[in-house]
C-alpha cells in the first residue's frame, strides 16, 4: 500500500497504488434541490450505452428516492454498517478509508451484491421518512421528508474498482481522469463489482465482463456534456474539470461550488475514494442524515445556497445549469448577465440573472379565448 493525500478527508491514507493525478480531473455538480426524479436522464443513458443483452438490468445511472431507496438494494447501508465508527474532527476524518479498514488478504473492503439486490431498481420511490398516522393533521413545520439522488460513476480519483482489479483492466486517463474498464483484459473475477462502494460496476453475464459508466468520453473529447447531463430535464447538472482545492480558480464553476463556495460536497467521502461527483445537498432534509452521507460541511452548504438570492455570482453559475450542451470550463458574472466561456475566454452561453416574468390576462383578446390555467 502507498500513502496518498485525500483532500475530502484532509488527510494522507492508504492506498493500492501511488498518487498519480491526471493533467484534469472530469468532475460534475448535481443540485439535489432541483431534481423531479424523472428518470429522463436513467432512460437518456440506458438507450445510448446498455440496450443490449446482458445489460438489462443495468443502470449506469440511476435516480433513488431518500432515505428508503437503493439500486442495488442496501448499497450504501451494508457498507457503512460494515465499515464501523466514522465520526470527523474539526473536519478531519477519524474513521477508516475502505482501503484501511480492508481485511487481510484483501485489497478493499467491499461486498458483492446478489441478483435479488438488483431486482427492485425503484425500490422506497417516494416513500417519506417517518410515517402519518390515520386521520392525522399536519401543523407547522413537518417532519416528513424525502429526496432524491441521482447517481452515476464517480470518476474517484483513487477508484476502489482499479485498485481492487488483479488483472490491471481498470484504468483512469491522464487526460481526463476518466475511469474506465478495459474489456479485452476482463477475465469477470468481478473484484470490482465488490470493491466499488457506489456499487457502479455491474457484471454482465453473457460476455462473462464487466462494465461500468464512461462519462460519455466521446463526446466530452468533442466538449460536448455526457447524456444524462443534456437530457436532464430538473437541470440540475453541470459538468466540467475540478482543480486540487490549492489551486482553484474562480471562474471555474466547479472550483467556485466546490471549493470557494463550499456549496457542493462529495458523496460519502468517508469511504476514501475522492469522489468527483459533488451534490448540493436538500435543503429540507435533517442534517444529522445529511452530515453521514455528504461530511461535516453540510450546514454550511446549505446555508450558503439559502443565500444564493443575495448572492449574485452564486445565483449566476446556478443559472447556467441546463443551458448549454457544451462543457463550460469559464465564467463571469457582469451585472444582470452571465455568461459561459471556453477555456479562451470564448462566449459559449448567456443568460439573465433574473428570468422575465409574463403574466397573461385570463381572457386572451387575440384569440377571444378564457385561459383557466392563468395566474
Ligand atoms: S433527468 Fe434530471 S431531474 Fe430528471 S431524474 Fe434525472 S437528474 Fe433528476
Ligand atoms: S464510483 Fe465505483 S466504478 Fe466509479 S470510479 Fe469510483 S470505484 Fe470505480
Amino acid at each position: 500500500m502507498a500513502r496518498v493525500y485525500n483532500w475530502q478527508i484532509k488527510r494522507q491514507m492508504s492506498y493500492w497504488y501511488p498518487q498519480s493525478r491526471p493533467q484534469k480531473q472530469f468532475a460534475a455538480v448535481f443540485d439535489i434541490n432541483k431534481c423531479i426524479a424523472c428518470q429522463t436522464c436513467t432512460l437518456a443513458c440506458k438507450t445510448t450505452w446498455t440496450s443490449g443483452k446482458g445489460q438489462e438490468y443495468m443502470l449506469w445511472n440511476n435516480v433513488e428516492s431518500k432515505p428508503y431507496g437503493c439500486y442495488p438494494l442496501t448499497w450504501d447501508l451494508k457498507l457503512l454498517g460494515m465499515l464501523g465508527p466514522q465520526g470527523w474532527e474539526k473536519g478531519v476524518y477519524a474513521g477508516r478509508t475502505i482501503f484501511e479498514a480492508a481485511p487481510a488478504g484483501d485489497r478493499v473492503l467491499g461486498w458483492r451484491p446478489e441478483e435479488v439486490n438488483y431486482a427492485y431498481p425503484n425500490v422506497g420511490e417516494d416513500d417519506c421518512s417517518g410515517s402519518v398516522e390515520h386521520g392525522a393533521a399536519l401543523h407547522g413545520i413537518h417532519l416528513m421528508w424525502f429526496y432524491y439522488l441521482a447517481r452515476i460513476c464517480n470518476h474517484c480519483t483513487y477508484p476502489a474498482c482499479l485498485a481492487s482489479c488483479p488483472r490491471a483492466s481498470i484504468y483512469k486517463r491522464p487526460e481526463d481522469g476518466i475511469v474506465l474498464l478495459d474489456q479485452g483484459r476482463c477475465r469477470g473475477y468481478r473484484e470490482c463489482v465488490k470493491a466499488c462502494p457506489y456499487k457502479k460496476v455491474f457484471f454482465n453475464p453473457l460476455t462473462g465482463t464487466s462494465e461500468k459508466c464512461i462519462a460519455c468520453y466521446p463526446k466530452i473529447e468533442q466538449g460536448i456534456q455526457p447524456q444524462c447531463f443534456v437530457n436532464c430535464i430538473g437541470k440540475i447538472r453541470l459538468a466540467g474539470w475540478i482543480s486540487a482545492p490549492e489551486a482553484a480558480r474562480k471562474d471555474n464553476p466547479i472550483d467556485y461550488l466546490v471549493h470557494i463556495k463550499k456549496v457542493a460536497l462529495p458523496l460519502f467521502p468517508q469511504f476514501g475514494l475522492e469522489p468527483n461527483v459533488y451534490y448540493i445537498p436538500p435543503i429540507h432534509a435533517p442534517a444529522k442524515f445529511l452530515q453521514q452521507m455528504f461530511g461535516p460541511g453540510v450546514e454550511a452548504a446549505v446555508e450558503a445556497y439559502r443565500s444564493a438570492a443575495r448572492d449574485e455570482d452564486l445565483a449566476g453559475l446556478l443559472g447556467l445549469f441546463g443551458s448549454t450542451e457544451r462543457v463550460v470550463p469559464r465564467f463571469a458574472r457582469q451585472d444582470d448577465w452571465v455568461t459561459g466561456m471556453d477555456e479562451e475566454g470564448k462566449q459559449i452561453v448567456r443568460v439573465p440573472l433574473r428570468e422575465p416574468v409574463h403574466i397573461l390576462e385570463a381572457f386572451d383578446k387575440k384569440y377571444q379565448v378564457v385561459r383557466t390555467n392563468c395566474p
